[in-house]
Parts: structure tokens; C-alpha cells; sequence
């Protein structure tokens, strides 16, 4: 028989959409990146734990299998305006284990987007035939291709009018800003079993020192113990932001009381104005 599938095609935004505030994690990896390259290690990220812990959004796991089971030929990207080394070394692979969901790939960077950091959908999406027209033969033809796009495809973001060429197949979610600050250098030390002396080396320090992340190392006197308590605690209080979060749950809901079949204009409409 002749394969007549076409796909339905969701879109995540990665930063305060699917995740919370990504700042100590990337930290710690810009920290780790420099350890490894000062003693030609390969200690690889892991963050994990703190995406279980609430970093990573509350029923995005939840959603992601309700998509599955609803949509037929669900295919599933995440599109963010990270650096394409970081997206690629570190964020999404540390998400994916945490889902147990792994994303089509290519995982989409801020290369595909303008230059006024604008998100592009017609950039992703041609890209995305390329991959998935093996798949769908039927979106070699111009016809299909075009659809699909504009019936099957949902593109979620958290900042308004991120998208630049198709801002109608935006559906925007308040931001997700979940955060607990940590003491880096103590996880470092621990998690991956570095060498404190570490923290003596100039360009360690010089590093926690541009990133505002305190340490202690074996100059710390009295007084300077202190104050890494001091600004230690001084974080957390003022960076922790563990407000609930019901989105995604909210998302399932009006989707199933509504029957959103497909995601033309007209449903994604519908969609902002009854979730925002
Ligand atoms: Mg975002």
C-alpha cells in the first residue's frame, strides 16, 4: 500500500517554555568547560537531578505523551535561541534524559533564526522536510508540504511575537521561571569528582569571578568564609522562585474539551485566547 502518512508537527521553545531559569546550570557548564580544558578532561554536564527537581516544567512530560497518543505521526522539535553549542553540548541532551523523550533532531538554534534574533519558521520547517520526507513521501509535493504547515504544525513560545515570518502559529505560554541557586563549586567538586586545588588556578577564579559565583579556595581566610556564606545564602533568597505551575495541564484540558483536531489559524487562535 501506499504510504499516504502525513505528520502532525510540534515545536517547543526551550528557555522559560519547557524549562524554568537555565543561569546555575549554564554557569556550572561554562566552569566545567574550563576545568576540562585546564586538566584535558571530558567531564560531561549533568544537571539531571535539578531538572527533576522542578527545573524542567511541570506536565511537560505529561503533555508529551498526550501528544503522542492524540495526534498521529506526532514529531516532536525543540527551536531555541541558545548557541548552537550549547543546545547541542549540554541543554538538550540533559532535558531528553530527564523527559525520557528524546527530540527529533537537528535540535534548532539561534543559526536558523534573523539577525534581530527573531524566530523563523520557514527556516525550521524546510529544513524539517529534508528529514522527514523520507519518512512522508507525500511532502515531497508542495502541496502536501504546505498543509501540513499550516494545518498540523503548533510552534510554542513563551515571548510574544517571537516569530517573525508566521506569527500566527505562535501559541504563547507565560514564562516559566522556576529557580533554586546552588553553590557550583561545591557541586563541581563533588558531582565529578574534581580537585578542589582546582580553585586555585587563576583562570578558574577569574571565571567565578565574571560569572558572580562565589568559591572559596585555599587562600579563603576567616573573614571570606563568612561572606561565601554570606552570598551564598544572599542568592538563594533572592534568585529561588519555586511558584507551581500548571500550563501543560491547563494545555491538555481545553485541548481535550474543545477537540482541537489539527492547528490551523483559526484553532491556534482559539487556543491563545483560551489559555492566556
Ligand atoms: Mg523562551
Amino acid at each position: 500500500m501506499k504510504n499516504t502518512k502525513l505528520p502532525f508537527i510540534f515545536v517547543f521553545d526551550i528557555d522559560n517554555c519547557i524549562i524554568g531559569n537555565i543561569k546555575w546550570p549554564i554557569n556550572e557548564s561554562i566552569i566545567l568547560d574550563e576545568i576540562n580544558k585546564l586538566n584535558k578532561g571530558k567531564k560531561k554536564l549533568d544537571f539531571t537531578n535539578y531538572l527533576k527537581k522542578g527545573l524542567l516544567r511541570p506536565y511537560f512530560k505529561k503533555f508529551i505523551k498526550f501528544i503522542k497518543k492524540n495526534y498521529d505521526n506526532a514529531e516532536i522539535y525543540v527551536y531555541t535561541n541558545s548557541s548552537n553549542y550549547w543546545t547541542n553540548n549540554g541543554l538538550v541532551s540533559n532535558i531528553e534524559k530527564a523527559l525520557g523523550h528524546k527530540f527529533n533532531k537537528p535540535y534548532y538554534s539561534s543559526e536558523y533564526s534573523y539577525h534581530n534574533m527573531q524566530k523563523s519558521l520557514s527556516n525550521i520547517y524546510n529544513n524539517m522536510l529534508i528529514n522527514l520526507s523520507k519518512k512522508y513521501p507525500l511532502l515531497t509535493n508542495t502541496k502536501y508540504s504546505n498543509y501540513v504547515f499550516n494545518n498540523n504544525l503548533i510552534f510554542i513560545d513563551n515571548l510574544p511575537y517571537n516569530v517573525y515570518d508566521y506569527p500566527f502559529k505562535q501559541l504563547l505560554c507565560p514564562s516559566y521561571d522556576w529557580s533554586i541557586p546552588y553553590d557550583i563549586q561545591k557541586k563541581i567538586i563533588k558531582n565529578y569528582k574534581i580537585d578542589k586545588k582546582v580553585f586555585n588556578n587563576p583562570i578558574i577564579m577569574k571565571k567565578m569571578n565574571d560569572l558572580e559565583m562565589p568559591y572559596l579556595n585555599s587562600n579563603s581566610n576567616k573573614v571570606a568564609k563568612l561572606y561565601h556564606k554570606y552570598i551564598l545564602l544572599y542568592q538563594y533568597n533572592t534568585f529561588k522562585n519555586i511558584k507551581k505551575d500548571y500550563y501543560f495541564k491547563n494545555l491538555i484540558t481545553i485541548m481535550r474539551k474543545y477537540k482541537i483536531k489539527n492547528f490551523n489559524q483559526n484553532n491556534i487562535k482559539k487556543l491563545n485566547n483560551l489559555i492566556n
